[in-house]
């Protein structure tokens, strides 16, 4: 049946393509969105529809709406972007998730949030399972956006145990696709523009610290799959599992753009973790989910995205 879905982040990186998929599903779409990360370009096709709205809103001031379902998407994603205001990613973490929260109580919605591996902190457990309780600076620069997404979770639990909102989280790992922005800092926007433009490629470190990339769309299908389970709240894990490092999706990125780019060392971040990769086991057993898009195919399409982009 079609649902009155409200998207917090909608105009974002991950939101749009969620806001795609929801309409292409016959639902009424409410997209809200700051636009601090966030851009009006990226819904571009989807203004012409009658089911879709877009609310410029900040999730740290309440809001009145009625809806069924809550994507509460909002939060910078990138460490440059959350690290540019840190006070300001804590309160969209704890506000916002407070508001989004409150909303969905008051009008009995359903609410998925939109947590993080970066839970997990620097993991001192490989791969990374939901059970694990990770290992967090308190105090470092990460951890407006680490200690902002855990105590996000805990308001979801406690909103659930106080007053039985209906709660759904997922943990997602490092994604990649088309509509991240060029200069937005994550490791493959970067790698893909500076191959594209023939600059220099950015390794920070000594490029061996490894992640876990996950194309868009299977993460879309796993997100709208958490949120329609009848019993199963989570949390889940969400990603794909292959590992890789730095330097292997800066040597794959360079080979398939056909650059001339050279790799070139940069101090690495405080806090950066050394290993992450996702334990999929319970997504697969609960959600029946599984990434299909290998990172040479995804990356592939994200090169054509850029590529389009840039030269827009
Ligand atoms: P993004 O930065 O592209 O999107 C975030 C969106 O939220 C932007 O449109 C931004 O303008 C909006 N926003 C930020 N603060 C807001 C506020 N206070 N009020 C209203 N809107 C606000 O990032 P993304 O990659 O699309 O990530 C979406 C969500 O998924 C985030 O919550 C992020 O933490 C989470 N996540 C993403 C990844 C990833 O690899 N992309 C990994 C783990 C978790
Ligand atoms: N990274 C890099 N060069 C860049 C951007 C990032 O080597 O130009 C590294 C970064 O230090 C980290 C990894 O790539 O080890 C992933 O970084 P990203 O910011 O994409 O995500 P996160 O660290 O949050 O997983």
């Amino acid at each position: 049946m079609a649902k009155r879905i409200l998207i917090t982040g909608g105009a974002g990186f991950i939101g749009s393509h969620l806001c795609e998929k929801l309409l292409q599903e016959g639902n009424e779409v409410i997209a809200l969105d700051n636009f601090h990360t966030g851009r009006k370009n990226n819904l571009e096709k989807l203004f012409a529809n009658p089911k879709f709205e877009l609310i410029r809103h900040d999730i740290t001031d309440p809001i009145k709406l009625e809806v069924d379902q809550i994507y509460n998407m909002a939060c910078p994603a990138s460490p440059v972007h959350y690290q540019s205001n840190p006070i300001k990613t804590m309160k969209t973490n704890i506000l916002g998730m407070m508001n989004m929260l409150g909303l969905a109580k008051r009008v009995g919605a359903r609410i998925l949030q939109a947590s993080t591996s970066e839970v997990y902190g620097n993991p001192l457990e490989h791969p990374q399972k939901e059970s694990y309780w990770g290992n967090v600076n308190t105090i470092g620069i990460r951890s407006c956006y680490d200690e902002g997404k855990r105590a996000a979770e805990t308001l979801c639990f406690d909103y659930k145990r106080t007053s039985n909102v209906d709660i759904r989280v997922i943990r997602i790992f490092n994604t990649y696709g088309p509509r991240m922005i060029p200069d937005d800092g994550r490791v493959v926007s970067n790698f893909i523009v500076q191959a594209i433009r023939g600059q220099d490629i950015t390794i920070y470190g000594d490029g061996s610290q490894t992640r876990s990339f996950c194309y868009v769309d299977d993460l879309v299908r796993g997100i709208v799959s958490m949120m329609d389970q009848d019993h199963f709240i989570g949390p889940v894990n969400l990603g794909n599992d292959g590992e890789f490092t730095v330097k292997e999706l800066a040597e794959m990125v360079i080979k398939e753009v056909g650059s001339k780019s050279k790799i070139i060392y940069l101090p690495l971040p405080q806090d950066d973790p050394t290993r992450r990769k996702p334990d999929l086991s319970l997504a697969k057993e609960k959600l029946n989910y599984q990434p299909t898009v290998p990172l040479i195919e995804g990356i592939k399409k994200t090169i054509q995205y850029f590529k389009a982009s840039l030269n827009a």
